[in-house]
Protein backbone atom coordinates (compact mmCIF):
# COMPACT_ATOMS: atom_id res chain seq x y z
CA UNK A 1 0.00 0.00 0.00
CA UNK A 2 1.47 3.37 -0.88
CA UNK A 3 1.91 6.25 1.68
CA UNK A 4 0.12 9.21 -0.17
CA UNK A 5 0.45 11.21 2.55
CA UNK A 6 4.01 11.16 2.34
CA UNK A 7 4.23 11.38 -1.58
CA UNK A 8 2.46 14.76 -0.61
CA UNK A 9 4.87 16.43 1.58
CA UNK A 10 7.73 15.15 -0.63
CA UNK A 11 6.29 16.70 -3.63
CA UNK A 12 5.76 19.61 -2.07
CA UNK A 13 9.35 19.87 -0.64
CA UNK A 14 10.85 18.66 -3.99
CA UNK A 15 8.81 21.34 -5.46
CA UNK A 16 9.65 24.32 -3.13
CA UNK A 17 13.27 23.67 -3.86
CA UNK A 18 13.04 23.08 -7.42
CA UNK A 19 10.48 25.29 -8.83
CA UNK A 20 12.28 29.11 -8.42
CA UNK A 21 10.33 32.43 -7.98
CA UNK A 22 10.01 32.97 -11.62
CA UNK A 23 8.36 29.99 -12.65
CA UNK A 24 5.28 30.33 -10.03
CA UNK A 25 4.33 33.33 -12.12
CA UNK A 26 1.44 33.46 -14.80
CA UNK A 27 2.60 32.38 -17.38
CA UNK A 28 2.57 34.56 -20.76
CA UNK A 29 3.04 33.51 -24.72
CA UNK A 30 6.16 34.28 -25.01
CA UNK A 31 7.80 32.71 -21.71
CA UNK A 32 6.06 29.32 -22.95
CA UNK A 33 8.79 26.39 -22.91
CA UNK A 34 8.00 24.22 -26.04
CA UNK A 35 10.00 21.30 -27.47
CA UNK A 36 12.16 21.01 -29.78
CA UNK A 37 15.46 21.40 -31.46
CA UNK A 38 15.46 25.29 -30.96
CA UNK A 39 14.01 25.03 -27.39
CA UNK A 40 13.71 28.51 -25.88
CA UNK A 41 14.55 29.45 -22.38
CA UNK A 42 13.65 33.07 -21.43
CA UNK A 43 15.81 32.77 -18.28
CA UNK A 44 18.07 30.49 -16.56
CA UNK A 45 15.13 29.57 -13.85
CA UNK A 46 13.08 28.46 -16.67
CA UNK A 47 15.69 26.57 -18.13
CA UNK A 48 16.78 24.88 -14.23
CA UNK A 49 12.94 24.52 -13.69
CA UNK A 50 12.63 22.08 -17.00
CA UNK A 51 15.80 20.38 -16.42
CA UNK A 52 14.72 19.02 -13.15
CA UNK A 53 10.83 18.43 -14.03
CA UNK A 54 12.34 16.35 -16.83
CA UNK A 55 14.96 14.59 -15.58
CA UNK A 56 12.32 12.93 -12.70
CA UNK A 57 10.15 12.36 -15.62
CA UNK A 58 7.49 15.09 -14.36
CA UNK A 59 7.02 16.49 -18.13
CA UNK A 60 5.11 13.19 -18.83
CA UNK A 61 4.27 12.40 -14.58
CA UNK A 62 2.08 9.36 -15.38
CA UNK A 63 4.37 7.72 -18.54
CA UNK A 64 6.30 4.54 -17.53
CA UNK A 65 9.49 5.11 -15.94
CA UNK A 66 10.82 2.81 -18.46
CA UNK A 67 11.03 5.25 -21.03
CA UNK A 68 11.73 8.10 -18.87
CA UNK A 69 8.22 9.28 -17.59
CA UNK A 70 7.27 10.04 -13.97
CA UNK A 71 5.45 6.63 -13.35
CA UNK A 72 3.06 8.16 -11.30
CA UNK A 73 -0.55 6.19 -10.38
CA UNK A 74 -3.26 8.20 -11.12
CA UNK A 75 -3.33 9.56 -7.42
CA UNK A 76 0.02 10.42 -7.01
CA UNK A 77 -0.33 12.61 -10.52
CA UNK A 78 -3.63 14.32 -9.09
CA UNK A 79 -1.54 14.73 -5.82
CA UNK A 80 1.28 16.47 -7.88
CA UNK A 81 -1.22 19.03 -10.32
CA UNK A 82 -2.84 19.66 -6.56
CA UNK A 83 1.25 20.54 -5.16
CA UNK A 84 2.07 22.64 -8.74
CA UNK A 85 -1.70 24.47 -8.50
CA UNK A 86 -0.86 25.23 -4.86
CA UNK A 87 2.24 26.74 -5.86
CA UNK A 88 1.62 28.50 -8.94
CA UNK A 89 3.74 26.08 -11.24
CA UNK A 90 4.28 26.47 -14.39
CA UNK A 91 3.84 23.67 -16.67
CA UNK A 92 7.62 22.55 -17.52
CA UNK A 93 6.76 21.53 -21.07
CA UNK A 94 4.62 22.60 -24.19
CA UNK A 95 4.42 19.98 -26.86
CA UNK A 96 1.47 18.00 -29.01
CA UNK A 97 4.06 15.11 -28.46
CA UNK A 98 3.46 15.29 -24.14
CA UNK A 99 -0.61 16.26 -24.72
CA UNK A 100 -1.53 13.47 -27.94
CA UNK A 101 1.11 11.44 -29.66
CA UNK A 102 2.80 10.26 -26.39
CA UNK A 103 -0.94 8.41 -25.20
CA UNK A 104 -1.39 7.70 -28.73
CA UNK A 105 2.46 5.91 -28.92
CA UNK A 106 1.55 4.22 -25.34
CA UNK A 107 -1.63 2.30 -26.38
CA UNK A 108 -0.68 1.49 -30.21
CA UNK A 109 3.23 2.03 -30.86
CA UNK A 110 5.24 -0.96 -31.11
CA UNK A 111 7.83 -1.48 -28.57
CA UNK A 112 10.50 0.23 -30.57
CA UNK A 113 8.60 2.91 -31.90
CA UNK A 114 7.69 4.00 -27.84
CA UNK A 115 11.60 3.60 -27.62
CA UNK A 116 12.78 5.42 -30.33
CA UNK A 117 9.57 8.05 -29.69
CA UNK A 118 8.98 8.29 -26.10
CA UNK A 119 12.29 9.38 -24.34
CA UNK A 120 12.79 12.44 -26.70
CA UNK A 121 9.23 13.69 -26.52
CA UNK A 122 9.81 14.02 -22.53
CA UNK A 123 13.30 15.65 -22.56
CA UNK A 124 11.55 18.03 -24.67
CA UNK A 125 13.66 17.42 -27.62
CA UNK A 126 11.48 16.93 -30.21
CA UNK A 127 8.90 19.56 -31.41
CA UNK A 128 5.54 17.60 -32.87
CA UNK A 129 2.30 19.07 -35.14
CA UNK A 130 -0.63 17.35 -36.55
CA UNK A 131 -1.29 16.78 -39.76
CA UNK A 132 -4.95 15.89 -39.89
CA UNK A 133 -6.95 18.35 -41.38
CA UNK A 134 -7.12 19.03 -45.68
CA UNK A 135 -8.52 21.60 -47.82
CA UNK A 136 -11.02 19.71 -48.29
CA UNK A 137 -11.34 17.52 -44.92
CA UNK A 138 -11.73 19.29 -41.86
CA UNK A 139 -14.88 18.01 -39.97
CA UNK A 140 -15.57 15.51 -42.46
CA UNK A 141 -11.23 14.03 -41.92
CA UNK A 142 -12.13 10.99 -43.43
CA UNK A 143 -12.32 12.17 -46.65
CA UNK A 144 -8.28 13.02 -46.35
CA UNK A 145 -6.78 12.33 -49.46
CA UNK A 146 -2.68 12.55 -48.72
CA UNK A 147 -1.85 9.69 -49.64
CA UNK A 148 0.80 6.87 -48.84
CA UNK A 149 1.87 4.49 -51.78
CA UNK A 150 3.31 1.34 -50.20
CA UNK A 151 6.73 1.46 -52.18
CA UNK A 152 8.54 -1.68 -50.05
CA UNK A 153 10.57 -0.90 -47.69
CA UNK A 154 8.76 2.67 -47.26
CA UNK A 155 5.60 4.56 -47.99
CA UNK A 156 5.96 7.63 -50.71
CA UNK A 157 3.47 10.23 -49.38
CA UNK A 158 2.06 13.04 -51.50
CA UNK A 159 -0.74 15.61 -50.62
CA UNK A 160 -0.96 18.13 -48.35
CA UNK A 161 -2.03 19.21 -44.70
CA UNK A 162 -3.64 22.51 -43.79
CA UNK A 163 -3.95 24.06 -40.20
CA UNK A 164 -0.76 22.65 -39.04
CA UNK A 165 -0.22 24.51 -36.41
CA UNK A 166 3.96 25.89 -35.97
CA UNK A 167 4.58 22.81 -38.38
CA UNK A 168 7.53 25.40 -39.64
CA UNK A 169 9.13 24.46 -35.80
CA UNK A 170 8.21 21.20 -35.95
CA UNK A 171 10.63 18.22 -36.01
CA UNK A 172 8.45 15.64 -36.47
CA UNK A 173 4.85 15.45 -37.81
CA UNK A 174 1.79 12.84 -37.02
CA UNK A 175 -0.05 12.38 -40.29
CA UNK A 176 -3.11 10.48 -41.41
CA UNK A 177 -2.68 9.35 -44.80
CA UNK A 178 -4.89 7.40 -47.29
CA UNK A 179 -2.88 3.70 -48.06
CA UNK A 180 -5.93 1.82 -49.61
CA UNK A 181 -8.13 4.40 -52.01
CA UNK A 182 -10.75 1.56 -52.53
CA UNK A 183 -11.85 1.00 -49.62
CA UNK A 184 -14.68 2.51 -47.45
CA UNK A 185 -13.35 6.16 -46.25
CA UNK A 186 -12.49 4.86 -42.59
CA UNK A 187 -11.42 1.75 -43.81
CA UNK A 188 -8.20 3.08 -45.70
CA UNK A 189 -6.32 4.88 -43.21
CA UNK A 190 -3.08 4.94 -41.33
CA UNK A 191 -1.04 6.61 -39.16
CA UNK A 192 2.67 8.14 -40.27
CA UNK A 193 5.20 9.31 -38.14
CA UNK A 194 7.31 11.94 -40.34
CA UNK A 195 10.35 13.79 -40.05
CA UNK A 196 10.12 16.97 -41.14
CA UNK A 197 13.81 16.84 -42.51
CA UNK A 198 12.70 15.10 -44.90
CA UNK A 199 13.21 15.66 -48.57
CA UNK A 200 10.01 17.25 -50.13
CA UNK A 201 8.37 18.10 -46.94
CA UNK A 202 7.73 22.08 -46.72
CA UNK A 203 5.67 24.47 -45.10
CA UNK A 204 3.79 27.68 -45.93
CA UNK A 205 2.62 30.07 -43.33
CA UNK A 206 -1.28 31.06 -43.45
CA UNK A 207 -1.46 34.81 -42.41
CA UNK A 208 -4.21 35.64 -39.65
CA UNK A 209 -5.84 39.01 -38.87
CA UNK A 210 -3.74 39.60 -36.67
CA UNK A 211 -0.83 39.62 -38.89
CA UNK A 212 1.12 37.05 -36.41
CA UNK A 213 0.73 33.50 -37.84
CA UNK A 214 0.73 30.40 -36.22
CA UNK A 215 -0.95 28.43 -38.83
CA UNK A 216 1.12 26.72 -42.18
CA UNK A 217 0.01 24.48 -44.96
CA UNK A 218 2.53 21.65 -44.90
CA UNK A 219 3.12 19.67 -48.48
CA UNK A 220 4.67 16.10 -49.26
CA UNK A 221 5.88 16.11 -52.19
CA UNK A 222 6.97 12.30 -53.47
CA UNK A 223 8.38 11.89 -49.33
CA UNK A 224 9.82 8.62 -48.40
CA UNK A 225 8.83 7.71 -45.12
CA UNK A 226 10.59 4.36 -43.30
CA UNK A 227 7.59 1.77 -43.07
CA UNK A 228 9.01 1.17 -39.13
CA UNK A 229 6.95 4.47 -39.23
CA UNK A 230 3.66 3.10 -39.43
CA UNK A 231 1.71 3.16 -36.05
CA UNK A 232 -0.79 0.52 -35.65
CA UNK A 233 -1.66 -1.57 -38.17
CA UNK A 234 -1.95 -0.44 -42.10
CA UNK A 235 -5.52 0.79 -43.10
CA UNK A 236 -6.18 0.98 -39.34
CA UNK A 237 -5.13 4.67 -38.47
CA UNK A 238 -8.64 5.58 -38.19
CA UNK A 239 -8.57 3.72 -34.32
CA UNK A 240 -4.73 5.48 -33.92
CA UNK A 241 -6.57 8.82 -34.66
CA UNK A 242 -9.56 8.31 -32.29
CA UNK A 243 -7.52 7.55 -28.91
CA UNK A 244 -5.50 10.98 -30.05
CA UNK A 245 -8.17 12.94 -30.35
CA UNK A 246 -9.58 11.82 -27.72
CA UNK A 247 -6.64 13.11 -25.83
CA UNK A 248 -6.57 16.51 -28.08
CA UNK A 249 -10.49 17.06 -26.72
CA UNK A 250 -9.53 16.22 -22.86
CA UNK A 251 -6.26 19.14 -23.14
CA UNK A 252 -9.31 21.25 -24.27
CA UNK A 253 -11.86 20.80 -21.97
CA UNK A 254 -9.53 21.85 -19.25
CA UNK A 255 -8.34 25.50 -21.17
CA UNK A 256 -11.11 27.28 -18.84
CA UNK A 257 -9.47 25.63 -15.46
CA UNK A 258 -6.03 26.21 -16.93
CA UNK A 259 -6.54 29.69 -17.85
CA UNK A 260 -8.65 30.38 -14.58
CA UNK A 261 -5.11 30.20 -12.49
CA UNK A 262 -3.71 32.92 -14.63
CA UNK A 263 -5.63 35.64 -14.21
CA UNK A 264 -7.21 37.40 -11.32
CA UNK A 265 -10.56 36.23 -10.25
CA UNK A 266 -13.35 37.32 -11.63
CA UNK A 267 -14.75 38.28 -8.83
CA UNK A 268 -12.06 40.41 -7.83
CA UNK A 269 -11.31 41.82 -11.05
CA UNK A 270 -15.60 42.79 -11.12
CA UNK A 271 -14.75 44.72 -7.74
CA UNK A 272 -12.07 46.58 -9.18
CA UNK A 273 -13.61 48.27 -12.23
CA UNK A 274 -17.42 48.10 -11.30
CA UNK A 275 -19.22 50.02 -8.69
CA UNK A 276 -19.76 48.45 -4.85
CA UNK A 277 -21.90 48.97 -1.90
CA UNK A 278 -20.76 49.59 1.46
CA UNK A 279 -20.76 45.95 2.10
CA UNK A 280 -18.36 45.89 -1.09
CA UNK A 281 -21.34 43.79 -3.30
CA UNK A 282 -21.10 44.61 -6.51
CA UNK A 283 -24.02 46.75 -7.16
CA UNK A 284 -25.09 45.79 -10.74
CA UNK A 285 -27.49 42.50 -10.05
CA UNK A 286 -27.35 41.03 -13.44
CA UNK A 287 -23.62 41.40 -13.57
CA UNK A 288 -23.74 39.20 -9.94
CA UNK A 289 -25.98 36.69 -11.17
CA UNK A 290 -23.65 36.24 -14.52
CA UNK A 291 -20.26 35.80 -12.31
CA UNK A 292 -22.56 33.42 -10.04
CA UNK A 293 -23.65 31.73 -13.13
CA UNK A 294 -20.48 31.27 -14.57
CA UNK A 295 -18.57 30.38 -11.74
CA UNK A 296 -21.32 27.72 -10.61
CA UNK A 297 -20.80 25.91 -14.32
CA UNK A 298 -17.23 26.23 -13.65
CA UNK A 299 -17.64 24.23 -10.77
CA UNK A 300 -19.93 21.67 -12.10
CA UNK A 301 -17.43 20.89 -14.24
CA UNK A 302 -15.00 20.55 -12.06
CA UNK A 303 -16.83 17.82 -10.63
CA UNK A 304 -17.49 16.14 -14.09
CA UNK A 305 -13.75 16.09 -14.43
CA UNK A 306 -13.50 14.51 -11.13
CA UNK A 307 -15.97 11.67 -11.88
CA UNK A 308 -14.34 11.18 -15.51
CA UNK A 309 -11.54 10.92 -13.37
CA UNK A 310 -12.85 8.23 -11.02
CA UNK A 311 -14.74 6.54 -13.71
CA UNK A 312 -10.92 5.57 -15.38
CA UNK A 313 -9.47 4.39 -11.76
CA UNK A 314 -12.19 2.24 -11.83
CA UNK A 315 -12.11 1.42 -15.30
CA UNK A 316 -15.42 2.11 -16.42
CA UNK A 317 -15.66 5.63 -18.11
CA UNK A 318 -19.17 6.18 -19.55
CA UNK A 319 -18.41 7.72 -22.94
CA UNK A 320 -21.10 9.83 -23.06
CA UNK A 321 -19.10 12.28 -20.48
CA UNK A 322 -16.10 12.21 -22.68
CA UNK A 323 -17.87 13.08 -25.89
CA UNK A 324 -19.95 16.16 -23.93
CA UNK A 325 -16.75 17.25 -21.80
CA UNK A 326 -15.30 19.22 -24.38
CA UNK A 327 -18.28 21.10 -25.50
CA UNK A 328 -19.09 22.19 -22.10
CA UNK A 329 -16.08 23.60 -21.60
CA UNK A 330 -14.76 25.47 -24.70
CA UNK A 331 -18.42 26.76 -24.39
CA UNK A 332 -18.24 28.11 -20.59
CA UNK A 333 -14.71 29.11 -21.39
CA UNK A 334 -15.69 32.09 -24.27
CA UNK A 335 -18.69 32.99 -21.70
CA UNK A 336 -16.20 33.93 -19.21
CA UNK A 337 -13.90 35.60 -21.84
CA UNK A 338 -17.41 37.82 -22.88
CA UNK A 339 -18.36 38.18 -19.20
CA UNK A 340 -14.70 39.32 -18.77
CA UNK A 341 -14.80 41.83 -21.29
CA UNK A 342 -18.06 43.19 -20.26
CA UNK A 343 -16.17 43.62 -16.79
CA UNK A 344 -13.53 45.28 -18.51
CA UNK A 345 -16.10 48.17 -20.31
CA UNK A 346 -13.94 50.71 -22.88
CA UNK A 347 -10.73 49.24 -21.26
CA UNK A 348 -11.38 46.06 -23.35
CA UNK A 349 -11.55 47.69 -25.96
CA UNK A 350 -7.86 47.01 -27.61
CA UNK A 351 -4.92 45.12 -26.73
CA UNK A 352 -2.52 47.95 -27.94
CA UNK A 353 -3.83 50.89 -25.99
CA UNK A 354 -1.03 51.86 -23.69
CA UNK A 355 -3.51 53.02 -20.82
CA UNK A 356 -4.38 49.87 -20.39
CA UNK A 357 -2.71 46.94 -18.41
CA UNK A 358 -0.94 44.05 -19.69
CA UNK A 359 -3.27 41.86 -17.77
CA UNK A 360 -6.01 43.86 -20.00
CA UNK A 361 -4.87 43.09 -23.09
CA UNK A 362 -4.35 39.44 -22.16
CA UNK A 363 -8.21 39.35 -21.41
CA UNK A 364 -8.84 40.99 -24.60
CA UNK A 365 -6.58 38.36 -26.93
CA UNK A 366 -7.73 35.56 -24.75
CA UNK A 367 -11.14 36.69 -25.92
CA UNK A 368 -10.16 37.01 -29.43
CA UNK A 369 -7.69 33.87 -29.42
CA UNK A 370 -10.17 31.36 -27.60
CA UNK A 371 -12.83 31.28 -30.03
CA UNK A 372 -10.78 29.12 -32.05
CA UNK A 373 -11.34 26.66 -29.22
CA UNK A 374 -14.82 25.69 -30.47
CA UNK A 375 -13.41 25.11 -33.75
CA UNK A 376 -10.27 23.05 -33.16
CA UNK A 377 -10.39 19.34 -32.16
CA UNK A 378 -14.01 19.13 -33.60
CA UNK A 379 -16.20 22.38 -33.82
CA UNK A 380 -18.86 22.21 -31.50
CA UNK A 381 -21.48 21.81 -33.88
CA UNK A 382 -19.65 18.28 -34.96
CA UNK A 383 -19.63 17.62 -31.19
CA UNK A 384 -23.00 18.48 -30.65
CA UNK A 385 -24.13 15.90 -33.63
CA UNK A 386 -22.20 13.33 -31.30
CA UNK A 387 -24.23 13.75 -28.77
CA UNK A 388 -27.21 13.78 -30.31
CA UNK A 389 -26.21 10.22 -31.72
CA UNK A 390 -24.46 8.30 -29.70
CA UNK A 391 -25.06 9.58 -26.52
CA UNK A 392 -28.50 10.53 -26.59
CA UNK A 393 -29.86 8.29 -29.14
CA UNK A 394 -31.65 11.12 -31.47
CA UNK A 395 -32.64 10.06 -35.00
CA UNK A 396 -29.98 11.65 -37.96
C1 LIG B 1 -6.53 27.02 -33.31
C2 LIG B 1 -6.65 25.86 -34.25
C3 LIG B 1 -5.58 24.99 -34.35
C4 LIG B 1 -5.65 23.91 -35.22
N1 LIG B 1 -4.55 23.11 -35.34
C5 LIG B 1 -4.59 22.06 -36.20
C6 LIG B 1 -3.42 21.24 -36.34
O1 LIG B 1 -2.38 21.47 -35.71
N2 LIG B 1 -3.50 20.20 -37.20
C7 LIG B 1 -4.63 19.91 -37.91
O2 LIG B 1 -4.64 18.92 -38.62
N3 LIG B 1 -5.74 20.70 -37.82
C8 LIG B 1 -5.73 21.77 -36.99
N4 LIG B 1 -6.83 22.60 -36.90
C9 LIG B 1 -7.96 22.39 -37.81
C10 LIG B 1 -9.23 21.88 -37.14
O3 LIG B 1 -9.12 20.53 -36.81
C11 LIG B 1 -10.36 22.14 -38.15
O4 LIG B 1 -10.48 23.53 -38.29
C12 LIG B 1 -11.69 21.56 -37.69
O5 LIG B 1 -11.66 20.16 -37.70
C13 LIG B 1 -12.84 22.04 -38.59
O6 LIG B 1 -12.58 21.80 -39.92
P1 LIG B 1 -12.67 22.97 -41.03
O7 LIG B 1 -11.88 24.15 -40.52
O8 LIG B 1 -12.27 22.39 -42.33
O9 LIG B 1 -14.18 23.41 -41.03
P2 LIG B 1 -15.38 22.71 -41.84
O10 LIG B 1 -15.34 21.25 -41.59
O11 LIG B 1 -15.32 23.16 -43.24
O12 LIG B 1 -16.63 23.32 -41.10
C14 LIG B 1 -17.12 24.64 -41.39
C15 LIG B 1 -18.36 24.88 -40.55
O13 LIG B 1 -19.39 23.95 -40.94
C16 LIG B 1 -19.86 23.22 -39.80
N5 LIG B 1 -20.16 21.83 -40.18
C17 LIG B 1 -19.39 21.01 -40.96
N6 LIG B 1 -19.99 19.81 -41.07
C18 LIG B 1 -21.12 19.84 -40.34
C19 LIG B 1 -22.15 18.90 -40.04
N7 LIG B 1 -22.12 17.66 -40.52
N8 LIG B 1 -23.18 19.30 -39.23
C20 LIG B 1 -23.22 20.56 -38.72
N9 LIG B 1 -22.26 21.51 -38.97
C21 LIG B 1 -21.23 21.15 -39.77
C22 LIG B 1 -18.70 23.26 -38.81
O14 LIG B 1 -19.15 23.06 -37.48
C23 LIG B 1 -18.13 24.65 -39.05
O15 LIG B 1 -18.88 25.60 -38.33
C24 LIG B 1 -6.81 23.70 -36.03
C25 LIG B 1 -7.88 24.58 -35.92
C26 LIG B 1 -7.81 25.65 -35.06
C27 LIG B 1 -8.97 26.59 -34.98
Amino acid sequence: MKDYQQFRQQTRDWLEAHCPPSQRQPVIEAEQIWAGRDQYFHNNEARQYFEAMRDRGWTAPDWPAEYGGGGLDETECKILNQEMARLNCRPPLYDMGIWMLGPALLAYGNEQQKRQHLPRIIRGEVRWAQGYSEPAAGSDLASLKTKAEDCGDHFLVNGTKIWTTKADCADWIFCLVRTDPDAAKQAGISFLLIDMHSEGVSTAPIKLISGASSFCQTFFDNVKVPKEQLVGELNQGWAVAKELLKHERKLMSSMSAMVENEQESIAELAKKHTAVDAAGRLTDGSLRRDITRHLMNQGAQDLLNERLYHQARAGAVDPRLGMTIKHIGTAELQRKDELLLEILGNRGLSWENPSTSENEHTIVKNWAYDKAHTIAGGTSEIQLNIIAKRALGLPG
